[in-house]
């Protein structure tokens, strides 16, 4: 994994990519690629050894044209102010080009939650909820979960922003659990996205997903739901998955299902019966497949291991997964990469869902928000490859970029200027 490139600048240079096929002034094009304001603060928490631990935090409000901000909040120890700006814009774009009323915002702090109790975790939480309050709410912000972060989180979230503020309100959240207020099909979201641009992918080209290798790079919420659901949709063989403490192979295939049990019992991948042989995340990276999915964190693959990738088609589950370069040999290399913006909206799409119940106090069947997510993401996929073709675009990110500019350029004049 290339820790040298910025997020913040792969996502810059996205932008201005697209930009180049549209028409955009400078000051605007300035303006859709920086974030319009970020907390940063200090959260100073008890401990449970009675010291007191201070952890960094941030909130990313990028551009707030299409709706409130929105985007999750992550806890890992790489959270940095560069890749919450970047993922903050990349929810804007996301958001846009899935045509869900909301801009983009995303929140981090810099710590190892491992490292910590379920009372610390709950403080620590608390501490930020208290710090975001000011900022957040239905209307304004309305965060939801991230890498590390889940349901638990944002209970504690929507708990403490309810308390101080003397209301209800759970749209001031999403992704909580269905008792607090979430939705049906939130966890499964995002890999069904992933899950359903890959088959619109292979219908793109020509083929069938059944039988197709597919190799998974994070097993966690979106990497393994995705795969689940690509067995179990479309009969796909998983021949190779990874975590954090490495990768697992079977050229015969892995049982999806049976390897996410085995990592919620064991914690890790690795050690799984079923494998033939352990390799590095690189091999995963760069094992003939028909369909890659990098499902962990930014900057997976870079130019040089791009080089080396046999993948016919890459579904991005992860935020940010190719560096610029990477995306460049890629498309040199003709292989179809979906991009993040769309490949993992499904997630931001079932918390617009999530959102839109609390507000109505009204509550969707599974089967409903399953239906409306595949409407709203096959329909982004053709808009997407409409673009592609009418503009004889470069590459799938760079189509999916003109349609989402073009939408936010769309509400950010019809606004107007003020005063
Ligand atoms: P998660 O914490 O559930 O899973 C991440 C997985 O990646 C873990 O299994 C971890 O062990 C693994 N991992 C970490 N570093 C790795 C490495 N170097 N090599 C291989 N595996 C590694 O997180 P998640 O929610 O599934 O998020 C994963 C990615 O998907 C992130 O980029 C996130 O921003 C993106 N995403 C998630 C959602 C969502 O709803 N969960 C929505 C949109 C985008």
């Amino acid at each position: 994994m290339s820790n040298e490139v910025n997020p913040f600048e792969s996502l810059q240079e996205q932008i201005e990519d697209a930009a180049t096929h549209i028409d955009v002034g400078d000051g605007v094009l300035d303006r859709l690629k920086n974030p319009e304001r970020i907390l940063e603060t200090n959260l100073s928490v008890e401990l449970d050894d009675d010291s007191v631990g201070v952890f960094r935090a941030y909130r990313s409000q990028f551009n707030g044209d299409r709706g409130p901000y929105k985007g999750g909040i992550r806890y890992h120890p790489g959270v940095s102010r560069d890749e919450v700006k970047a993922l903050s814009g990349w929810m804007v774009y996301k958001c846009a080009v899935v045509d869900i009323p909301y801009g983009g915002g995303k929140g981090g702090i810099v710590i190892d939650p491992q490292e910590y109790s379920t009372d610390e975790l709950e403080r620590i939480t608390r501490a930020f909820a208290t710090e975001l309050r000011p900022i957040i709410g239905e209307d304004r912000d309305v965060p939801a979960p991230d890498v590390n972060t889940g349901q638990r989180e944002m209970n504690w979230i929507k708990d403490t922003y309810e308390t101080l503020e003397g209301t209800t309100a759970p749209g001031v959240i999403t992704g909580k659990a269905i008792d607090s207020g979430g939705s049906a099909g939130r966890v499964e979201a995002t890999g069904r996205s992933t899950m359903l641009t890959a088959r619109e992918a292979f219908d793109y080209l020509g083929r069938s997903l059944s039988g197709a290798s597919v190799a998974v790079q994070g097993y966690g919420n979106a990497g393994s739901i995705a795969a689940e659901l690509l067995e179990d949709a479309h009969d796909v063989t998983v021949v190779a998955v990874s975590d954090s403490s490495g990768a697992i192979h079977n050229p015969e295939g892995l049982d999806a299902h049976d390897v996410k049990a085995f990592k919620n019992e064991t914690g890790s991948v690795t050690g799984y019966e079923g494998a033939t042989e352990e390799l590095t995340n690189e091999e995963l990276l760069t094992l003939d497949v028909d369909l890659l999915i990098p499902a962990a964190l930014e900057n997976a693959i870079d130019g040089e291991l791009a080089r080396d990738v046999q993948a016919d088609v890459i579904a991005e589950a992860a935020n940010g997964p190719l560096t610029p370069e990477a995306d460049d040999v890629l498309t040199e290399k003709d292989v179809i990469v979906v991009p993040d913006i769309l490949a993992n909206a499904g997630g931001v799409t079932v918390s617009y869902f999530e959102w839109v119940q609390n507000r109505q106090r009204f509550y969707w069947t599974e089967e409903r928000v399953n239906e409306e997510l595949e409407r709203h993401i096959v329909d982004a996929f053709d808009g997407l490859l409409e673009c592609y073709e009418e503009y004889d675009l470069p590459n799938f990110r760079t189509a999916a970029y003109v349609v989402a500019i073009q939408r936010v350029l769309n509400a950010s004049e019809e606004a107007g200027s003020w005063p």
